[in-house]
């Protein structure tokens, strides 16, 4: 433990006066590739890790001048505070000189299939002292002894590291309040689990997107039918008298068509990680407010790292891409109908951005299922599943039945 400070106030928490004694600290493993070592740089500890090839990396924390609690993002006001007193600092200041556009081709001559390998992020922690193993593929996240938020992306081993992010708009408070105003407007809820401890389950996720700008040709075959109609007669018989009756009868001509179709696409965006159909209805995302990564930012969230690699990524993209070309190409065809054949894609101009997105993700056991509700942290859109109260539904099928039964008594009745 370097020596603290004078001007530095004195540490109070258990926790973090259990970093005094260092006897507490459970000691490195032998295979630990850095040297963990927590000083005191501008007046904040900082965790300064030597890697491998001797570069210096630091995991600093924010702590409040006035509490000593680690300092987190607020995202009401954009500005780091404290929630223990309520201490604020100055609004950080937004940049966007990071969120610009690189270049995919040379990227991917620099990027090996490795760089999808698992990140294992173990470091002490600034403030217990205790040895923090960080979740696989995280490296943001509370302490799992003292709580404090650890921003540690200076670690992780990923290649690409994030250029731009959405800073979280909607607080943990809002986030509860818009999800239990989505729980009680559904239908057939259980009441019960309402404003219980689930609710308390809910956490702030930066996950990791891709955007991808390119332009595309595409030479296709196809066919295009147009519509004609033909006047068919018949013979029917009506009353047992034979008649002749003609009919409007609709029938498609075919034939064979190419062409070239061009598209651009312009920040086209594809998750770096797995994604549920729950997280993909939380767009659209207002991607002209990204700003840069910045690790104030990030503390007392998660982040994640990427496990998609780019180059997966924009395979992704190319299918994503894919709909929009036959859409263009259908219209380039006309006509009543359509149908594509072949098609032969080329692309060019190819770019890239490495960005996060909030998220904040409510899970949720009830009876013997997992639930969860998401919910996008910039614009508050919501997506959940949910458990249906099966008393709920047979007391409304009760209702329907007894209702239905007292109408056909009175209808017998008269
Ligand atoms: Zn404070
Ligand atoms: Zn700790």
């Amino acid at each position: 433990m370097p020596p603290v400070p004078p001007d530095m106030p004195s540490v109070q928490s258990p926790a973090a006066s259990a970093a005094k004694d260092r006897a507490n600290v459970p000691p490195m493993p032998p295979d630990m590739p850095w040297d963990n070592k927590t000083q005191y740089i501008d007046n904040q500890q900082v965790t300064t890790i030597n890697n491998k090839n001797g570069k210096k990396l630091g995991v600093r924390l924010k702590s409040c001048p006035g509490c000593t609690n680690a300092l987190v993002y607020n995202p009401e006001k954009g500005t780091l505070h404290c929630p223990v007193c309520g201490y604020e600092e100055p609004a950080l200041e937004f940049a966007n000189d990071q969120v610009t556009e690189q270049d995919l081709l040379e990227r991917l001559e620099t990027i090996s299939e490795e760089d999808e390998a698992p990140v294992h992020i173990t470091m002490n922690c600034a403030n217990c002292g205790g040895k923090v193993d960080f979740d696989e593929n995280v490296c943001a996240q509370p302490c799992p002894f003292c709580k404090t938020p650890l921003v540690a992306s200076a670690l992780s081993t990923r290649l690409l590291k994030p250029q731009g992010m959405l800073p979280f708009a909607i607080t943990q408070k809002q986030a509860l309040e818009r999800i239990q105003a989505w729980w009680s407007s559904r239908w057939f809820m259980p009441s019960n689990t309402l404003r219980t401890s689930w609710l308390k389950n809910i956490q702030g996720i930066l996950k990791p997107h891709w955007t991808y700008d390119f332009k595309t040709s595409c030479r296709y075959t196809g066919e295009r039918g147009d519509d004609y109609y033909e006047t068919v007669t018949r013979m029917v018989r009506v009353n047992g008298k034979t008649q002749r009756q003609t009919e409007r009868v609709r029938k498609t001509r075919w034939h064979s068509v190419s062409g070239r179709v061009n598209n651009a696409f312009d920040d086209l965006l594809v998750p770096a990680g797995v994604e549920s159909a729950q997280q993909e209805s939380l767009g659209p995302w207002p991607l002209a407010d990204l700003c840069d990564y910045h690790e104030d930012m990030v503390r007392g969230f998660r982040e994640e790292c990427y496990t998609v690699g780019i180059a997966n990524g924009f395979q992704n993209a190319k299918e994503k891409a894919k709909e929009t070309i036959h859409a263009t190409i259908r219209r380039d065809i006309g006509g009543d109908h359509q149908r594509i054949g072949t098609t032969n894609i080329s692309y060019s101009e190819l770019s890239f951005k490495h960005i996060l997105l909030p998220v904040w993700q409510c899970l949720y056991q009830y009876g013997d299922k997992q639930y969860s509700i998401m919910l996008n942290g910039k614009t508050g859109a919501i997506s959940g599943n949910r458990p249906y109260s099966a008393w709920k539904i047979f007391f409304l099928v009760l209702f329907i039945v007894a209702v239905v039964a007292l109408l056909l008594f009175f209808l017998n009745a008269q």
